[in-house]
C-alpha cells in the first residue's frame, strides 16, 4: 500500500476532536502514516500535546496563527517555547500573515512582528515552521528573505501563491504543500504553479477539518456527524460501520463543490489530493505519493521527531 503524510491539519479543532481517534483510524487503514496537527492559538496548545501524547502517529507543532494574534496574552511566547521546550517531537506552526477576508481586520504589522519571533525561534531550534499566507506573499518572502535562509525548512502550507514566486520562496528553503484548496484556482494556472515547483519540495495535506476537496461526492470520506451534510447523505455515514466512505450516495448532489461551505473534512481525503496533484504534474498517483512521502520524511527527520529517515 502506498505511504502517505498529511502534512497539515487540525485533529484538534473543537468541531472533530471527539471523533479524532475514528479519523485516525480510518486515515491509517488508507494508508497515511503520520498527521502534522498544528495548533493555532494559546487555547489549543494542550490539545494538541495530549493528541501526539496519544496517537504515536501525530506530529505535534505549535504556533501562533494570524487569526489569533490580537488574542495573545502577554506570556504566549514564553509559553510557546515552553511548549517546544517540553515536546522535543514537535515542529512549529501554524505561523503566518494573512491580509484577506480573516485577516484584514488584524493589524498587520503585530501580524509581522508576531510571525517574525516564530521564523527567528523555528531557525534557532533547527525545526520546520508551517506558514500560512493569504494575499500576503509579498510581504512575507520580504520578511523570509530578512530572517531566513532556513536549512530545516518552511511549509508553505496550502500554497496558492504565483508560479513565479516559487524559485524565489525555493532558494529560501520552501516547501509547497497542497491541500483541497488547489482546486479553487484555475486548472491552467494551477497545473503552470505545480509545474515550477521542485520535486524534491512537494508536500500533501487536508488541512481538515477545513479544505474539503471538490471532488466527486463518491469519492470522498465525511466526518460522522457532520450536520452540515444534505440528509441523505448524512443517514449513509452513520448507518455504515466500518467506513465514512460513501458509495451509490445521492443522486441529487454529485459533487462536493454543491455543498455546505461548513462541511467538514476528513484527513483520509489526502487521496483526493493527491489524485489532483498528480493529473496537473502528468505523473501517476504511485509517483507522486512516493515522491511527497520522502520530501516528507527528510523535513520532519528533525532531532526529537518521531520520523526518523531510514
Ligand atoms: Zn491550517
Amino acid at each position: 500500500m502506498m505511504k502517505l503524510l498529511d502534512a497539515h491539519c487540525h485533529l484538534q479543532d473543537p468541531r472533530i476532536l471527539s471523533k479524532t481517534p475514528n479519523l485516525i483510524k480510518s486515515a491509517q487503514d488508507s494508508g497515511v502514516v503520520h498527521f502534522v496537527v498544528n495548533g493555532v492559538s494559546e487555547q489549543d496548545w494542550h490539545l494538541v500535546k495530549n493528541l501526539a501524547q496519544n496517537h504515536p502517529s501525530i506530529i505535534p507543532s505549535f504556533g501562533l496563527h494570524p487569526w489569533y494574534v490580537a488574542d495573545r496574552s502577554p506570556n504566549w511566547f514564553k509559553t510557546l517555547k515552553e511548549y517546544l521546550d517540553s515536546t522535543p517531537s514537535a515542529a512549529v506552526g501554524e505561523i503566518g500573515v494573512d491580509k484577506g477576508s480573516h485577516g484584514k481586520n488584524i493589524d498587520f504589522s503585530e501580524q509581522v512582528g508576531v510571525l517574525q519571533q516564530q521564523l527567528e525561534l523555528a531557525k534557532d531550534l533547527n525545526k520546520p515552521a508551517s506558514i500560512h499566507c493569504v494575499r500576503a506573499f509579498g510581504d512575507l518572502l520580504e520578511l523570509m528573505k530578512s530572517v531566513g535562509p532556513f536549512p530545516a525548512g518552511v511549509i508553505l502550507h496550502s500554497y496558492l501563491g504565483s508560479a513565479e514566486m516559487v524559485p524565489e520562496f525555493s532558494k529560501l528553503g520552501a516547501y509547497f504543500s497542497f491541500s483541497g484548496f488547489l482546486m479553487s484556482l484555475k486548472a491552467n494556472k494551477a497545473k503552470k504553479m505545480l509545474k515550477m515547483v521542485p520535486s524534491d519540495r512537494i508536500l500533501l495535506e487536508t488541512d481538515a477539518p477545513d479544505a474539503l476537496p471538490t471532488s466527486n461526492i463518491d469519492s470522498l470520506f465525511f466526518v460522522e456527524g457532520d450536520t452540515s451534510l444534505p440528509k441523505e447523505l448524512h443517514d449513509q455515514i452513520t448507518s455504515s460501520s466500518t467506513s465514512t466512505s460513501l458509495s451509490n450516495s445521492s443522486q441529487v448532489v454529485t459533487d462536493a463543490s454543491m455543498l455546505s461551505k461548513e462541511t467538514l473534512n476528513h484527513p483520509a481525503n489526502i487521496h483526493s489530493v493527491l489524485d489532483y496533484v498528480a493529473s496537473m504534474l502528468e505523473i501517476t498517483k504511485e509517483e507522486l505519493a512516493d515522491l511527497s512521502y520522502q520530501n516528507a520524511v527528510r523535513l520532519f527527520s528533525y532531532e526529537g521527531s518521531k520520523v526518523l529517515q531510514k
